[in-house]
């Protein structure tokens, strides 16, 4: 086990934290003011192989693991310019693609995910489900070899980005009991497919759609993977869903971090610097302690899971989304307290930040949740509900 990272990682590190300060947090917040995407970020991440250095090499990836990726959402978040579909194009779908697809699923979706031409959403939350996946009823039924999906999804991210979203469900033989998901691709110009902007207040570019999806005729092989071992195969995606979510927390502490450190350093009310006041300096300390720590436990989650241990990773990447999720709702606090009024004037924009950090605490998986996966499966105790 080693803690320096290696050399190739490294200037990866560097090559991204440069892409990400040429951009910044402002050309995020022009984004949004306008309601575009980060398009020509994400494209240029893609033409310099960052969304895919997860994926395998024979597929246009850069042939790292989910070390690799959370590494560069990391960084990106730490210049400012979370992007977002980075958690759900290359690292669920096309995590659970390039291990679980056939070839032919592989050659027609890994090359332009990794390059960023093609992206595709994730959906598994459902308005009536929730937290509970196990309730979720989209179910898909035979049909002369076809498949036949119908169901509803809320809260899916970047719909209307995305070539396809890849849907959760269950088909008709395992409607009711316990999830037995499959797994579809499904093509955002399908017909019976329906996705409607949901009103969110959010300063983030990326929007969230309801999906309506009524009869919508698949080809046998939109099914990803097995049909009766999908459970294994979306937790195979949702841990590196949950590594992400940490990386883009941990990254977007970071930010926050360096702002207010860079501010209390220079602002002076009693004639020397703010950050003299040991009132915000150790707060600053501790949101530090904290950042560092939820980081660690993602890079180990990240290290397992490229190791294999999909069990151990799962635990570990849990953890690392909540205590970073934790870390950067306090730190994005702490810094605008510590900018006093100008912590919510939009010059130094640190608001934008308030609900985006808070989301690492509801999405992709609660603070509650983990709690109780936390509670149940590593001290054994009785499950609640
Ligand atoms: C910005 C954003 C982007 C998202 N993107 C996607 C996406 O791309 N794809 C997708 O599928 N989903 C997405 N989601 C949905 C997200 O995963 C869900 O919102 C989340 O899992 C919580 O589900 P819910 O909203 O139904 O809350 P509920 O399940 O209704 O929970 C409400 C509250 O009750 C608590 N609670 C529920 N059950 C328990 C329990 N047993 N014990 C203790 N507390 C409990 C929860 O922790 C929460 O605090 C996104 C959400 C947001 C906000």
């Amino acid at each position: 086990m080693s803690f320096q990272e290696s050399d190739e990682r490294r200037a990866l590190r560097a090559a991204v934290a440069d892409l990400g300060r040429r951009y910044g947090h402002d050309y995020v917040v022009r984004q949004v003011r306008k309601g575009e995407h980060l398009d020509e970020l994400w494209a240029e991440a893609g033409k310099q192989g960052f969304l895919g250095v997860n994926l395998p090499e024979q597929y246009g990836g850069g042939g790292g693991g989910m070390y690799d990726l959370s590494l560069v959402l990391e960084e990106l978040s730490a210049a400012g310019c979370t992007l977002l579909m980075m958690v759900v194009s290359p690292a669920i779908c096309g995590t659970i693609i390039a291990r679980f697809g056939t070839d032919e699923q592989r050659q027609r979706w890994l090359p332009g995910i990794a390059g960023g031409e093609r992206i595709m959403a994730f959906a598994i939350t459902e308005p009536d489900a929730g937290s509970n996946s196990h309730r979720i009823t989209t179910t898909a039924r035979r049909d002369n070899g076809d498949w036949v999906l119908s169901g509803r999804k809320v809260f899916i991210s970047g719909v209307d980005q995305a070539d396809a979203v890849l849907v959760v469900g269950r088909t008709e033989d395992a409607r009711t009991g316990k999830l037995k998901p499959a797994l579809y691709a499904v093509p955002t110009d399908a017909a019976g497919f329906e996705h409607r902007p949901i009103d969110m207040d959010l300063a983030m570019p990326d929007k969230q759609f309801m999906l309506y999806l009524d009869d919508v005729r698949l080809p046998a092989d939109a099914l990803v993977g097995e049909e009766d071992a999908a459970l294994l195969q979306l937790f195979a995606g949702l841990n590196p869903e949950r590594i992400m979510a940490a990386a883009s927390s941990v990254g977007l502490g970071r930010y926050a971090l360096d702002k207010a450190v860079n501010y209390v350093n220079t602002r002076e009310v009693w004639g020397k610097p703010i950050g003299t006041h040991q009132g915000l300096a150790h707060p600053l300390a501790q949101v530090k302690i904290e950042l560092e720590l939820a980081k660690l436990m993602m890079q180990k989650a990240a290290t397992l899971y490229d190791d294999g241990d999909d069990l151990g990773a799962g635990e570990a990447a849990n953890m690392a989304k909540y205590a970073a999720a934790e870390a950067a709702t306090r730190t994005v606090d702490q810094a605008i307290q510590s900018h006093g009024g100008n912590g919510l004037a939009s010059e130094y924009g640190l608001g934008t930040l308030l609900a985006a950090s808070r989301v690492g605490r509801i999405a992709p998986v609660s603070r509650e949740m983990i709690l109780n996966f936390v509670a149940q499966n590593t001290l054994g105790m009785p499950r609640s509900y």
